[in-house]
């Protein structure tokens, strides 16, 4: 069977192929969104950061901290649990001994912000709430690439105590709750 094939002509009105009509258009909604925002104001989302800022959910991921146990000390115990879940291998951690046999501590704690995906597993994968992401802080602008390396005085400046029971309640903690 013969398809048959229809020939439909180009169309050749002068304002198709000038495109005069058209762009007058898109320049009439860009003047119209312009002027709404200039004195309306009511569509800009917008603001002038640094100067003003947006308040973030309580759950937004900022600039990494390291916690301090009660008595000051950095509440990581260097298990390697967030270097080897971070997927951009940003984090490098040098454990050394603290005497007790059951943990050690890290000598060399080092993030590098500007690898670093904000994928938050590393705060995910820590057993002890050693390392967080709730600074409310961006990763800051750096002159070198070397200054974008946060290392373990940089985290702790933003420490705070935590909550968590360093290493557990223990065994009989159902018992505690009770
Ligand atoms: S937020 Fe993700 S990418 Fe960044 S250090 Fe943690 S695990 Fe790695
Ligand atoms: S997962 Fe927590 S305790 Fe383990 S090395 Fe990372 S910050 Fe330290």
């Amino acid at each position: 069977m013969a398809i048959g094939v229809k020939v439909v002509e180009r169309p050749h009105a002068l304002a198709q192929e000038t495109y005069v009509p058209a762009v007058v258009k898109g320049l009439g909604v860009t003047m119209r969104h312009f002027f709404q925002n200039l004195f309306g104001k009511k569509h800009i989302v917008t603001v002038q950061y640094p100067e003003e800022k947006l308040k973030y959910p309580a759950r937004n991921r900022g600039l990494h901290r390291l916690m301090k146990r009660d008595d000051g000390s950095v509440r990581c115990v260097a298990c390697m649990c967030c270097p080897t879940a971070c997927p951009a291998h940003c984090i490098t951690i040098v454990a050394e001994e603290t005497g007790n046999p059951n943990e050690k501590r890290p000598l060399i704690f080092e993030i590098d912000e500007l690898r670093c995906v904000v994928c938050g597993l590393c705060v995910e994968a820590c057993p002890c709430d050693a390392i967080r992401m709730d600074t409310g802080e961006h990763a800051h602008p750096v002159a070198h690439r070397a200054d974008a390396v946060l290392g373990k005085n940089d985290l702790l400046s933003r420490a705070a105590p935590s909550t968590a029971h360093q290493g557990g309640l223990g065994p009989d903690w159902r018992a505690r709750q009770s």
